[in-house]
């Protein structure tokens, strides 16, 4: 059994740092920690009590030479991250020191930890459900604020404690049909209406975590935002403007050129991924078809598109077709350059219009209003309180909802029970997805797959 060996990796991402840091877990963790380290304070054990830390070298012990300066901590089960016993080893960091401190525990009997292996441990082992596995790499992926508030309040079990009460009320109905106690034998009867009203309320509470599906992805993956408009009408300095005060992250795509930077703004919480953004930064040096092609593609692919007119110009052919191209989209118009005289007579087109300027930062909180409103409608308007549901949660809540819906129909239709506990048991087993009650080997590959190594 694979999940029986001690694993270890490095926890901290590559490249130069002051520290670096050796995560190691399983139930050799300690003896093979102990084997590479030599305490400097002699006497008693090599390393301590739990939860304590020690100082010393780490050494090779094949030749006595000495590897790197470190402080270990050990933690020992069942306190611990994966629920087995821990070691941590901060070594300098460097990628000679790790490399050589990760082969010299290879060489005493562990194995390169898979990505999200400890934390796969962790759930494995009871400590965390699934869902509560995932907001982990929702915490390190957070980009703004709220988005961390989203994950910690899912890690802390928030979510999962909501879908355990909807499973705990599927689970009474089923047992109720299955003692004979709610036999609908005619969906007139009592016992009939009783069962289709409280399959209708585990129905709502389905629907209510599905509204937070959208607000998810958009805190998760960012509101995908277009900013278009003909040449000089100022979308760059839009853009600059926003990123001076707002700027939220900035992550290199891997695999793709230095071009392709995904930029985020934070807008009250909410990450914007400005799409394009060297199409908008460069739109000078592309000749006119590409420019027009990109901003067409951004168009396409984004959840708002910000039109940027010139106020101090009358409209301009180019701007009526930018304008028509956005036309039934989630567009909103940012009239720039109110610090010149206005000769722009806006046609009305599109709906929410904002008059900024880039130069004088006038206007700019008034588009974020208006971004954060144009955000939360669909959204979360219509919820106090929405979890911010993955698009593996979404999958398993829909999957429940079909099986639910089928059940009501059964119900009305007056067919035997035991086609309604068929449907009711497979809503139970679909919700029990969410959090990992029933899982395959291939759901927890997809699960950790996404993680980084070392978490
Ligand atoms: P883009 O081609 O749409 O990206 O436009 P730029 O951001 O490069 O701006 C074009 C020109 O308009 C530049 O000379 C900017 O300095 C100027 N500009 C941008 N915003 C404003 C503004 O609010 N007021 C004034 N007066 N000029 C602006």
């Amino acid at each position: 059994m694979h999940e029986q060996d001690t694993i270890c990796a490095v926890s901290t991402p590559p490249g130069e740092g002051g520290i670096g840091i050796i995560r190691i877990s399983g139930k050799d963790a300690v003896l093979i920690a102990s084997g590479i380290f030599r305490p400097r304070t002699k006497g008693g054990t090599v390393l301590g009590a739990s939860h304590t830390l020690r100082y010393g070298h780490v050494v090779d012990p094949s030749t006595g030479a000495l590897v790197d300066e470190a402080l270990v901590s050990v933690m020992r089960a069942p306190a611990t991250y994966t629920r087995e016993d821990v070691v941590e080893i901060n070594c300098h960091g460097g990628m000679v020191p790790l490399w050589r401190t990760m082969s010299l525990l290879v060489a005493a009997g562990a194995r390169q930890a898979e990505p999200g292996e400890f934390t796969k441990r962790a759930f494995l082992n009871g400590r965390i459900d699934l869902a509560q596995a995932e907001a982990v790499m929702d915490i390190i992926r957070a980009k703004t604020d709220l988005a961390l508030r989203a994950a910690n309040e899912q890690l802390l079990g928030g979510l999962s404690a909501e879908i355990s009460a909807l499973r705990d009320r599927l689970i009474s109905i089923i047992a109720a049909m299955e003692a004979g106690i709610d036999f609908p034998e005619d969906v007139e009867s009592e016992a009939g209406k009783t069962l289709g009203e409280e399959v209708s309320r585990v129905l709502d509470g389905i629907d209510g975590l599905l509204s937070g599906a959208s607000f998810g992805r958009i805190l998760r993956e960012g509101f995908a935002t277009a900013i278009v408009g003909r040449p000089n009408v100022g979308k760059s300095s839009l853009l600059n403007a926003l990123l001076r005060q707002d700027r939220a992250i900035v992550t290199e795509v891997p695999g793709t050129t230095r071009d392709v930077l995904e930029e985020y703004v934070n807008v009250a919480g909410v990450p914007l991924r400005i799409l394009d953004t060297a199409g908008i930064r460069h739109s000078h040096d592309v000749v006119e078809q590409e420019g027009i092609r990109r901003s067409l593609s951004a168009i396409g692919s984004a959840d708002i598109v910000l039109v940027v007119l010139d106020g101090s110009q009358p409209l301009m052919p180019e701007d009526r077709l930018v304008l028509d191209t956005v036309s039934g989209k989630n567009a909103l118009a940012v009239i720039n350059k109110s610090d010149l005289p206005r000769k722009l007579e806006a046609n009305g087109q599109p709906e929410t219009q904002v008059v900024v300027s880039c130069r004088t930062g006038a206007g700019l909180e008034d588009l974020r209003q208006s971004i954060v409103s144009m955000v939360k409608k669909g959204t979360v308007a219509s919820r106090e309180h929405a979890w911010a549901v993955n698009q593996r949660h979404k999958t398993a809540l829909e999957q429940t909802k079909d099986s639910l819906q089928r059940a009501l129909e059964t119900i009305t239709s007056g067919l035997s029970p035991e086609f309604i506990a068929v449907d009711l048991r497979g809503a139970l087993d679909s919700l029990g997805l969410v959090i990992g009650a029933t899982y395959t080997e291939d759901i927890l590959e997809r699960v950790f797959n996404d993680f980084c190594i070392g978490k």
